[in-house]
């Protein structure tokens, strides 16, 4: 079970398991009912530099998109890929149903309505890039949630800037 700082609200097992996702890869589910603005989950891994994280991306040669970076407000990074929690399965969505929350440089994710046993967890990644959004770009970092309003891409919207800077990438490779 993953350590948490703060304790999830009403917890005596994990209010979530890992499994596949009909969306993609894996997935992080309920285990029972959840109310809105509730803890679910700390998202750990190791902090690296901007530097360090450029050297990880793109070791798989496959899948060069597949990291699970999380970008923090002071420019550092999380990278769930090492010593991770089981945040970094929580996949995207355009209407997401869940946050990520970054307090005193830590990140929780935190459910955004009531959330009914069952239910797989996402929220929105927003993901910033530095490259110019090309299709190509666009077409790696692709969203299937399924979403009246999916944008189509993973990615932030150009237009107004993502609060949620998530550095994460299809999972295409996962399993
Ligand atoms: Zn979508």
């Amino acid at each position: 079970m993953t350590k948490l700082s703060k304790t999830p609200a009403s917890s005596d097992k994990p209010a979530f398991l890992v499994r596949n996702s009909p969306v993609h890869g894996r997935g992080v589910f309920a285990t029972r009912n959840l109310k809105a603005d509730a803890l679910l989950i700390e998202y750990e891994g190791e902090r690296i530099s901007d530097k360090e994280a450029l050297k990880r991306h793109g070791t798989d040669p496959e899948n060069p998109y597949h990291t699970f970076f999380f970008s923090l407000e002071n420019g550092k990074m999380i990278d769930g890929g090492a010593d991770g929690s089981d945040a970094r399965w929580i996949n995207h969505a355009c209407e997401p149903n869940c946050e990520a929350r970054e307090e005193k440089g830590r990140v929780y994710i935190y459910t955004l309505r009531d959330i009914k046993r069952g239910e797989e967890f996402n929220y929105d990644y927003g993901l910033i890039v530095e490259d110019r959004q090309t299709k190509a770009l666009k077409k790696a970092y692709e969203c299937r949630c399924g979403a009246e309003s999916c944008r189509g891409t993973m990615l932030a919207p150009k237009e107004k800037k993502a609060s949620k800077k998530k550095k994460k990438s299809s999972k295409k490779k996962d399993k």
